[in-house]
């Protein structure tokens, strides 16, 4: 089987009985160019596979994987040369994935052989010598699968598919885990012989696995080549984020050929040092963009070229541009979060406006209002460490605890108190609401989040942060790409997120 011939995705499938195996494939096979059947899961294997493999129409890769490489099953090295002595590669349509330490004891059609090798701690020091010893061996596809426990874990990873590519051999690198994600989503791409993808979120044989109607219709893999512009989200955590359904969709709309992945970042300096500057990254990508989210918004100020002046005033960078061998940095929140109050205030100046929280969107909705000249009072559980951030900008400071909204004509929640851990939580109670005009919550995952429900039950008007993260997102994409970000696109993802 030739690289074009094999699919680019392989939906991986593990069912402990056959009924459920062939019903998984079945399902599979709307997102599937290829099926592997993780064999190791079964709790009986059959005596006889040729039926099982012979009912299914998609290409099959065959897979038994023993406990210590990640499988279900604690099998002898005995016991797994016998299963695949007992196996007959009977079809063109059908591979062997085979571990390395097997190789020698084996004698199959090398021409549909996968010769594997798992680490699920992390990247081996000896990752370029497990290269050359699987591609000593005669089988058609390398594949390595390596732990990423950083996203610069990706870069070895990146590196060997381009080895292979210069060799000319055929290779399935991967580096699992949250961090790992650009390699599944970009290795193809880049050369790999194909990625694999889940047939839903509970399903993922392997950590950090994109399901695969995911990796085809949010990432739209089919359609990344050299030439696609890459962006992301660099954060942490990121993977709950909206922004690549936001992202992508635009992408799609307006005919621009990009991709947007989630980035975990957990040491933002040696991602932008290894992986983002352009003067001194490791991996030659067609970087384009970054949103960058919380804990990292004003870390990566120092890694920048040029800030826009506002996002210098406002302390926050939260888009990324790379231009030519430089890096520039805005801020798009303030403008995003004032955007939806301009349909709902007739003016803000005078407003008398209520901020809970002192962090990084907290310091953009200060900037952002202070412009539009309202009356600000700034929130915070405790006084002591948000009173800087109130005097930087020579507003009033107080306690969350005892602190009473009524006569405002706005609240904002800038905590994260609502989503994740803390979903159906509220930073302060109805009765603190009581009184007060409009309550806009920052949060857009959950739409409607605890403070909102007690805020409507209490007579206020409510807003919730999608509107906001839609908007600043526009401003991100015109940054990045030119382009304008159209009104009836936003319209239309707005009902596909909610
Ligand atoms: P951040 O920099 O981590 O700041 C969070 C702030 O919340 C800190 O002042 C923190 O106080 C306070 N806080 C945390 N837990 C709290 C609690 N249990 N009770 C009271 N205060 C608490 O985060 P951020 O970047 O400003 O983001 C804040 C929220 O805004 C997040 O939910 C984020 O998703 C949302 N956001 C939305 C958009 C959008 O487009 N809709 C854009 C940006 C941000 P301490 O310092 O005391 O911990």
């Amino acid at each position: 089987m030739t690289h074009k011939q094999i699919a680019r995705i392989c939906v991986s499938v593990c069912e402990k009985d056959l009924d459920s195996l062939r019903d998984a494939c079945e399902r599979a096979v709307e997102w599937a160019d290829v099926i592997e059947l993780r064999l190791d899961c079964l709790e009986a294997i059959p005596e006889d596979l040729t039926e099982l493999t012979q009912s299914l129409s998609c290409p099959l890769i065959l897979t038994f994987r023993p406990a210590e490489q990640g499988g279900h099953r604690n099998s002898t090295d005995e016991e797994r040369q016998r299963f695949w002595s007992s196996i007959a590669q009977h079809s063109d349509s059908i591979w062997w994935d085979i571990e390395g330490d097997l190789v020698h004891d084996l004698e199959p059609d090398w021409s549909r052989v996968i010769v594997s090798h798992h680490d699920f701690s992390g990247v081996p020091n000896d990752l370029e010598q497990i290269y050359e010893r699987l591609a000593r061996t005669p089988a058609a596809v390398l594949k390595i699968a390596v732990h990423a426990n950083d996203i610069v874990d990706c870069i070895p990873i990146f590196n060997l598919i381009d080895r292979a590519r210069r060799e000319g051999r055929n290779i399935i690198a991967i580096a699992m885990g949250n961090a790992g994600i650009a390699t599944r989503v970009l290795g193809p791409s880049r050369g790999s012989f194909l990625t694999y993808g889940a047939l839903d979120d509970e399903s993922a044989t392997a950590p950090g696995q994109v399901n695969a109607p995911k990796l085809r219709s949010l990432y739209h893999l089919d359609k990344i080549d050299d030439e696609t512009m890459i962006c992301g989200l660099v954060g942490l955590p990121v993977m709950h984020s909206v922004s690549p359904y936001i992202h992508n969709a635009a992408f799609v709309s307006e005919r621009v050929n990009g991709v947007y992945l989630p980035f975990e970042v957990h040491d933002a300096q040696q991602f932008f040092k290894r992986m983002v500057h352009p003067r001194t990254r490791e991996l030659n990508w067609n970087l384009r963009g970054l949103s960058v989210t919380a804990p990292h918004k004003q870390a990566v100020m120092e890694f920048l070229n040029w800030i826009e002046p506002d996002a210098e005033e406002i302390g926050a960078v939260n888009t990324v541009v790379v231009e030519n061998d430089r890096l520039l940095g805005y801020n798009t929140d303030a403008a995003g979060l004032i955007h939806p109050l301009l349909s709902r205030f007739a003016t803000l100046r005078d407003a008398r406006v209520a901020i809970i929280g002192a962090g990084g969107a907290a310091r953009a909705a200060i900037w952002a209002l202070q412009r539009q000249k309202a009356e600000l009072t700034l929130f915070a559980r405790d006084v002591t460490k948000a009173r800087p951030l109130a005097e930087l900008f020579a507003i009033s400071c107080s306690s969350l605890a005892d602190a009473s909204f009524n006569g405002y004509d706005l609240v904002i929640n800038a905590t994260p108190v609502g989503s994740g851990t803390y979903t159906g939580q509220s930073p302060v109670t109805g009765e603190q609401l009581s009184g007060s005009r409009c309550v806009y919550d920052l949060i857009y995952n959950p739409a409607e989040t605890q403070l909102l429900r007690e805020a409507h039950e209490v007579g206020c008007q409510t807003l919730g942060g999608l509107e906001m993260l839609v908007a600043q997102a526009r401003l991100q994409f015109e940054l990045w790409t030119g382009k304008k970000f159209s009104h009836e696109f936003s319209q239309m993802n707005m009902d596909f997120i909610l």
